[in-house]
Order: structure tokens, then sequence, then C-alpha cells
């Protein structure tokens, strides 16, 4: 359950908000809340009354206008007039017909018949709400809402909210109507501090927080909604861009020069199997430039997978290193780390830089001796997972962090990774392009470089949806290819069936959320034993033809024996390895050139895009086949995978998948926001994004100017 916008302000080192704190006894004012409702609404994530007042209606059931008996439509919630003029009881179900100048419609009750039928007198005119639904062919309410109407009243529309529940929520009788009159009731009766100085309301054409807010709580129409959102969004908003525009302003002030060196880069160079490409060249010429910069730089290195950055990321170290800088690169898995010490081994060597590899599995020993190195700065160039960066791994240079895949590392581990060394420039590599508008709005305090082109020898992957029938084609196709020389990963979207049959959904999550699996929050609801598992394929590829031999990995194994999956299919004992998304990131085996990838509907094209990136490595032609399971995929599934089948162009890709899923699942964070923003949508709310963080560096930069309060507020001062 989300906190309000205010987390916003609690995420952020250095934003100390002056919030007017409401001890939990203060919930004890209002009128029902008594010990057991504190602690339901405590369960729900409520804990201070600024976290009630922000637990916003998730709809509004819009009764503003009462309707006709014959203007009644199944599924349309309602609210109209009726005159009770006959009351059926049978088999404990009562019905009650009413009607008005246009007709009839019964209402039906199978519960307190006993009690209801009171109610109910002949004669009697009611006002009425609920959603009309069918039974056989005519139309009907069960347990709708009623009021009686007095003679002479005349009834009036209203709107009503309905917010979200929790289970606990409604067995208490903590429900809409109780939550809408407890919520005013705070706003009344406590007074709370606007987050957003007056003084900027106009600029930002912002109503009192408190107006706001007794507006979406209990709005007289909904006509003003919109503008209601946006106002949510920019209290949101605000904050936010200052942080942002803050990290850039701050990284003005620190970091330090490094010259690029001509003879350390030539020595590199020469150790390079291969031409650079003019896209390589340039970046890694735009990349020296930053980091001759006085400042501390962030960057954001995007390139399509199989573009190269790994040596685009070395070669621009190169300065760093020549100036006596430490260099750190940070994989996300054990695997990714061990395959980048074996890609960047023989130019190291070659040019005389000391390196090791420090992972989990580092014996002690060893690790001892890499950090006393690393201290005493003989050790230049460390390449690791999140390990390098354990509390007692310290650097005596630290000049340079590189991020490979940095979608993987939460908001958290970067934190903790800046409090290293002194202020070390940062770069991010991300194989999965950055949709433009969440670029500029998300990671708008980075400086963003494009690998666009990728090595001229790579023919088009060939990417095929292939139905059922056609599943024995494949095989045997596969097999072809197999004997050809030609190698196979073979992805799944669960390790074995069995962990997620028999188990509730809480222990399947466990099992997924292992480091390496990327977690797909889509995997775990239903129908699990539909899907194949590691375990399954292993045994029909195993059993289709003996003339493969088939591996498998998964985030659930001891590194060593993923390494020595990794190896055998590397050096070509293993023919075919299967694998869940552990493989999504960065493995490069140039001769396995073909991928099928089970159950695709359940990826985005981002991570499709990732997966099928592992082939198209070496010179021979590709193929990725995505498999439809016996039950088709539905209409837009099946659009949605026949246009990733047409396209290989990531930026393309990423702003598809942007489309498709939102934000969310780019960044990796959850649905319900990122960053703390719950209310803007990155993509549609990109103009409104944009003005505000006009404002924010109009703020900053002293060209609106503000009281010393505000600055205090936002700790600006
Ligand atoms: P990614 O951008 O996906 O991280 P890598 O850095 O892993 O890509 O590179 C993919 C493969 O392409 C590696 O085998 C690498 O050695 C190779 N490679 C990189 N640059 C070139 C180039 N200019 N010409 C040919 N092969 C290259
Ligand atoms: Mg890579």
């Amino acid at each position: 359950m989300s906190r309000g916008v205010l987390n916003c302000f609690q995420a952020t080192k250095g934003f100390s908000v002056q919030r007017q704190s409401h001890p939990m006894s203060e919930f004890n004012k209002l009128t029902g809340v008594g010990p057991k409702r504190r602690k339901v609404l405590e369960a729900a994530g409520i804990l201070t009354l600024r976290d009630l007042i922000y637990h916003l209606p998730r709809k509004y059931l819009d009764r503003t206008k009462l309707k006709r008996i014959d203007e009644l439509r199944v599924g349309e919630d309602a609210l109209f007039t009726g005159e009770v003029v006959r009351v059926e009881e049978a088999y404990n179900r009562l019905t009650v017909y009413v009607r008005d100048d246009s007709g009839m419609i019964p209402l039906v009750y199978f519960n307190g018949v006993q009690f209801l039928r009171k109610k109910f007198a002949e004669g009697r005119v009611l006002a009425i709400a609920g959603t009309p639904g069918f039974f056989r062919e005519d139309l009907q309410l069960v347990h709708p809402e009623t009021d009686p109407v007095q003679p002479g009243e005349v009834v009036k529309g209203y709107v009503l909210p309905r917010y979200p529940l929790t289970e606990e929520m409604a067995a208490a009788h903590v429900e809409h109507k109780f939550l809408q009159r407890i919520i005013l009731e705070a706003l009344e009766n406590f007074t709370f501090s606007d987050p957003i100085p007056e003084e900027l309301h106009e600029a930002l054409n912002l109503v009192p927080e408190i107006d706001l807010l007794r507006e979406l709580h209990a709005p007289e129409s909904l006509e003003n909604h919109a503008e209601l959102r946006r106002q949510l969004k920019c209290r949101e908003l605000f904050p936010f861009s200052l942080r942002l525009e803050r990290r850039r302003f701050d990284r003005l002030k620190v970091g330090r020069t490094w010259k690029p060196d001509a003879a350390l880069t030539a020595k590199l160079m020469a150790a390079l199997p291969f031409e650079l490409t003019g896209g390589q060249r340039q970046v890694i010429a735009e990349l020296s430039a930053s980091l001759e910069k006085p400042h501390q730089i962030q960057g954001l290195l995007q390139g399509d997978v199989g573009s190269g950055k790994t040596v685009v990321c070395l070669l621009g170290a190169a300065s760093v290193l020549a100036g006596g800088g430490q260099v750190v690169l940070m994989a996300p898995t054990e695997i990714l780390a061990v395959q980048h010490r074996q890609t960047l081994e023989p130019f190291l060597r070659s040019s005389g830089i000391t390196f090791a590899l420090l992972i989990g599995d580092t014996p002690r020993e060893e690790r001892e001796t890499m950090l006393r190195n690393l201290q005493e700065g003989k050790l230049q160039f460390l390449i690791g997972t999140h390990a390098v960066f354990s509390p007692d791994v310290s650097y005596t240079r630290l000049g340079l962090v590189i991020i490979d895949e940095q979608h993987r590392f939460g908001v958290e581990q970067r934190a903790k990774l800046m409090q290293k060394g002194d202020f070390p420039d940062v770069l991010y590599m991300s194989a999965t392009p950055i949709p433009r508008t969440l670029a500029h709005t998300v990671y708008g305090d980075l400086e963003m470089f494009l690998l666009k082109e990728k090595p001229k020898y790579r023919l088009p992957i060939k990417t095929r949806i292939v139905p059922p029938a056609k599943r024995a084609d494949m095989l045997n196709f596969l097999l072809k290819e197999v004997r050809e020389g030609n190698q196979v990963f073979w992805v799944v979207p669960q390790i074995g069936a069995r962990e997620t049959r028999n188990e509730d959904e809480g222990d399947a999550a466990v099992a997924f959320s292992s480091k390496e699996d990327v977690w797909n929050p889509n995997l775990l609801d239903k129908e699990e034993e539909d899907l194949l598992s590691v375990e399954r394929l292993v045994k029909e590829v195993a059993s289709f033809s003996t003339q493969w031999k088939v591996g498998y990995v998964h985030g659930r194994l001891s590194s060593t024996d993923k390494e020595s999956a990794l190896a055998d299919f590397r050096a070509g004992r293993l023919q075919v390895l299967v694998a869940t998304t552990v493989i999504e990131v960065g493995i490069d085996v140039p001769q396995a050139n073909l991928i099928i990838i089970e159950h695709g509907d359940r990826f985005g094209l981002a991570q499709l895009h990732q997966l099928r990136g592992r082939t198209g490595r070496g010179a021979q032609q590709a193929w990725c086949f995505l498999p439809e399971p016996e039950k088709p995929w539905p209409p837009e599934t099946a659009e949605r995978l026949q246009r990733f089948c047409e396209t290989e162009d990531g930026f393309a890709i990423a702003e598809m998948d942007f489309e498709f899923r939102g934000a969310g699942n780019l960044t990796g964070s959850n649905q319900s926001g990122f960053d703390g923003l719950r209310f803007t949508d990155l993509r549609s709310d990109f103009p409104l994004i944009q003005s505000v963080r006009e404002l924010a560096r109009e703020v900053l930069e002293g060209r609106k100017v503000v009281s010393s309060e505000t600055l205090n507020r936002f700790a600006l001062n």
C-alpha cells in the first residue's frame, strides 16, 4: 500500500521537510477508530494522519444524475427513485418491485430477509443505487443500497468515492463511507502544513493542499477531476524535480580531471581483435572528454545488445587508469562478472594493468589480499558483483565506477556506491535502451552517451512465432542446425513446476526472487502447471534426440554449477542450454546462434530483446523462435509479439514496451510508481514534467526568488 506523496520526501536524504507529526494517539480522536481499526489501518500502510488523508479513492461512482428506470443499463452503476409496488418472499429470497413513470424493476435480496421485509412497505418511495444485472432476460438489481425518500423530499445526486480496501479493512467494517467520513473529519479537525510552500502555489497553479484533498474525498461532481490529478502530479513532481536538479548541481562542485593518455590507449587498442565501429569511437571520445571535465560525472551509456559496450567502457576508462585512478566494473550477476574478466583479461594483461575478480565466492584469503592491494593502490582494476561495495572494501583512489546493466541495481545500491571513495565518476551501462521521455525524467540528471551502431558483420536475427502444430518442425530444424555446429539457448520462465504449483504465492515469490532471476510479477498468479519449466524442457529436448547434449542453468544453482554449465556450453560440450532469464543479461557465446523463448508472452519486449540479443554474435544466420502454447495467445499479445518479430531496433522496442507496459517494468521498480512518483505517468505527463522541472531549476539557480523558509524546507541552503 502506498504511503502517500510524502514518500518522496522521506526517501530523500537532505530534504528535511518539517512535517507535522501526528502521533498515533490522534487516530483515537477520530470517531469510530479504536485500537482494532487502528491496527487494520496500520496493516494497510496507513500509519499517520497524513497517510490517511492521502488514502485516495481508487475511483468514483458518478451518481450526480438521477436516472429513470427505462434508462438503466446492465453493468452501469445508477441512482434512481421508485415506489414499492409489490413485495414477494420465497425460499429465503425477497423480491421488491419498484417503479416510476417509465417502468418497473425488481430488487432482489438473499440475506437478512426477515429484517429487510419491514423496510419495503408497499407505497414507499426509495432512492435506489446499484448496478443492474441480468436475470434470464430481465434487468434486476441484487442487494442495491436503498434510502427511504420522505414525501416532498428532493433526492440529490452525489459522487461516491471508492477507496482501495484490504480484506482486513472490510472485515473490520472500515469501508468506503467510513473512510470518507474519518478522512473528512481529520481534514476538519487537524492542521496539516502544506508541503509545497504557498509562495510556489501560483507558479504551479495549485490550490491549498487541504482544499485539494477535500475535493478529492468529497467531490460534488467529477468535472474537475483532471485538474485535481494535475495538482497531485505537480505536488509530487516538484520535490522530485528539485532532487534531480540538485544532484546535477552538486556534482559540478566535486570530482576531478582525468587527462586522456595516448600511450595507454594505444596499448589497449593494439590488443583489440577487431576494428572499432564509428559509433564506438565516437562514444569513447565523448567519454574521455567528459572525464576530463573537472567535476564529477554520472553518465548513462546506452547501446543496444551486442553493440560492444564493454570495450567502449574499457577504452573510456583509460584516462582514469593512466592518471592513477582505480576503476571498478560492477556486474549484476556472477556469471557476467566472470565473463567480463575473461573478455578484459587480454587487454588488461597486455597493458600491464593490475586487475582482480571479486565475487561472493572469492576464497577468503584471496579476498583479503585483494582488499589489501586495493587499499594500498596496488590493484587498479576490480571486476565483480555488488561484492565490490561490501562495507569492508575500501579504495585508495577510486576514480571511476562502471555499472553494467544498471537497471538491475536498486536505487539503494546506487546510493551506497556513491558514498564510496572521493566522488568517483560513475558510468551506468544500459543494454535496455531507455525511452526518450524516461531518459529525460528519471535519468534526467545523467549525461547520456548513445551507442547506436552495431558491428557491421552482423546479420539480422530472424524472429518467428511458432504455432503448436509446427513445434516438431522447429525441433527438427534445430537439430539440423546443431549438427552443423550451431548451439541453442532455450529459455523458460520457471525453474521447476513443483515450486510454483503446490505452494502459495508467497513461497513461489521467494523461489523467483533469487537475485539472478528476474522477478516477473506475471509469473506467479495463474496456470503455472501449464508453463514449461527447466525440468520439463530438459526432459523433452533430451528425449527428442540423443544427438545433442542438453545442460541447464538457473538462478538457484550454485555459482560453481552455473559457471561449469556455461563453460561446457561455451566449449561446445553442450549443444543446448536450457535456462531461465538468468542468461538475459550480457552472456556472450558467439557460436550460439539459436534461441527459443518459451512463453514469450510472459516477458516484456525489452526483456525478449535482451534474450534474443544472446544470439547474432557470430557470422552465421541467427534465429529466435517464440513457440505459441496450445492455448492461443489473446490478440493483443499476438500483436505485441508480432511487432517484436518485425523489428530489431532496441530503441524502438524500448518505446514499444513503454507503450504496452508503462515505466515500472522497465526500471525494475514496482508498478505502483517510480522513485516516489505515484500519480505521474512518465509518458503522457511529459510536458508537465518538463514545466515543473523548469520551475525547480529556476528556484535552484535563484532565478525565482523564494523565502528562506522555503529554502530550508527543501534543504537548499
Ligand atoms: P554489449 O553491448 O551487449 O555489452 P559486448 O560488449 O558484450 O556487447 O560485445 C558483444 C560482442 O561483440 C563481444 O563478443 C565483443 O567482443 C564483440 N565486439 C565488440 N565490438 C566489436 C567490433 N567493433 N567489431 C566486432 N566485434 C565486436
Ligand atoms: Mg554487456
